[in-house]
């Protein structure tokens, strides 16, 4: 799975994730990429979010959706993924998967359950691409 987020010069941002599906998946599944605000979710007034993992039990929740609504709501990056991934841990403690949040200004964090995640950051600031692991 990839998901994508970007905020260009205007401060417009948009944000996609493309998947080959869950493993073994059952033909015709549709699975969370398409659903927005599961897979990804943006609004230049905010933010983004990007999710990646067992979409069945994602997609229940919109976790990209929530990312971005608490974020409008005064939450840090960091805080809003963490919130997001907790409220499906709750219900679902098995489940294996992984958001990151960026907002308007450009700050990303990522948060990850059952899985130790990464995701990378290329920003003008910088030469190179940053990788970021974050631990379950
Ligand atoms: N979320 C994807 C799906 O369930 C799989 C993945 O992110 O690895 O289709």
């Amino acid at each position: 799975t990839i998901s994508m987020a970007v905020i260009d010069k205007e401060g417009h941002i948009a944000v996609g994730t493309s998947t080959n599906g869950a493993t073994y998946k059952i033909p015709g599944r549709v699975g969370d990429g398409p659903i927005a605000g599961s897979s990804s979710y943006a609004d230049d007034e905010v933010g983004a979010c990007g999710a990646t993992g067992d979409g069945d039990i994602m997609m229940r929740f919109l976790p990209c959706y929530q990312v971005v609504e608490s974020m409008r709501l005064g939450m840090e990056p960091k805080l809003a993924a963490q919130d997001a991934i907790k409220r499906i841990a709750r219900k679902f403690p098995d489940f294996v998967g992984a958001v990151f949040a960026i907002n308007k200004n450009g700050l990303h964090a990522g948060a990850c359950h059952g899985w130790t995640f990464q995701y990378s950051v290329r920003s003008p600031e910088r030469e190179d691409v940053e990788v970021f692991t974050v631990f379950p």
